[in-house]
């Protein structure tokens, strides 16, 4: 089944300074449960574009069909440093004004799982930021989304860190079966996590191309960069990036 499609997306803004195509024809679906990861080049109108998913802004043109909820989550973790862990990841209950005790259940679930639940009580800030990331998700994760949007998720991490929050939360996802839109300029990144890639060209972005990965989606991403076929898709990801 697919969760999201997209069919002929286009967005033109309009600003003072006149008119800048940002998205042209952009066509693609993502399946239940697959993570699908979205590279281009800076100011390609990666954002813009899970803003339009997400129903911030709208395409000038196009179609969209969302089945389900949507989870958003921002490059920063916006987490709040006045609030407790708990009273953080309960945020998207209380904006959407859910106060059913089964969602509660099932974040302590998620925390208790996910190694978080002995930290409910301390603030974001200490926490390490892979934790912080962690918490980030669970957030988004408590309103139980059927997509949830990435936008850059680890940039503000140092590159260990990264890789190992990266395993980390493609372990949630996989686990929770939720359908995910990675966008993200690390074609490793990409690479590692997605079931399949979609390159975009520099603005306006058009789609340049879908690249299947096939690895074993059992392995983790870091298992996946060691495998011989990572630095083939690594090479034709590059190739297409820099055409
Ligand atoms: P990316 O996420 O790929 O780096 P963005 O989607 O953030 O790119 O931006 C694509 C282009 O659209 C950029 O040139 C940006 O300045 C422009 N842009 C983004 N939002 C707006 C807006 N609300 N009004 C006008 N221009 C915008
Ligand atoms: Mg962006």
């Amino acid at each position: 089944m697919k969760t999201l499609e997209l069919v002929d997306i286009n967005k033109t803004f309009y600003t003072e300074l006149g008119e800048l195509e940002v998205l042209k024809d952009i066509n693609f679906s993502i399946n239940e449960g697959e993570i699908v990861a979205i590279v281009g080049p800076s100011g390609s109108g990666k954002s813009t574009l899970l803003n339009i998913i997400s129903n911030l802004i709208e395409p000038t043109s196009g179609k969209l069909v969302v089945n389900g909820e949507i989870g958003y989550m921002f490059q920063r973790d916006h987490l709040f440093n006045w609030r407790t862990v708990w009273k953080n990841v309960l945020l998207g209950l209380e904006i959407t004004k859910n106060n059913d005790k089964n969602n509660e259940d099932r974040i302590k679930d998620l925390l208790n799982k996910y190694g978080l639940i002995d930290f409910i009580n301390n603030y974001p800030q200490e926490l390490s930021g892979g934790m912080r990331q962690r918490i980030a998700l669970i957030r988004t994760l408590a309103t139980n989304p059927s997509i949830l949007l990435l936008d850059e998720p680890f940039s503000a991490l140092d590159y260990q860190t990264r890789i190992n929050v990266s395993n980390d939360i493609y372990k949630i996802i996989k686990d929770q079966n939720v359908s995910t839109l990675l966008v993200t300029h690390d074609i490793s990144e990409a690479i590692a996590m997605a079931d399949r890639i979609i390159v975009l060209s520099h603005r306006p972005a058009k789609l340049k191309e879908i690249i299947e990965i096939n690895m074993n989606a059992d392995i983790t991403p870091i298992e996946k960069r060691k495998s011989s076929k990572f630095s083939y898709y690594f090479d034709k990801i590059w190739g297409l990036l820099n055409e």
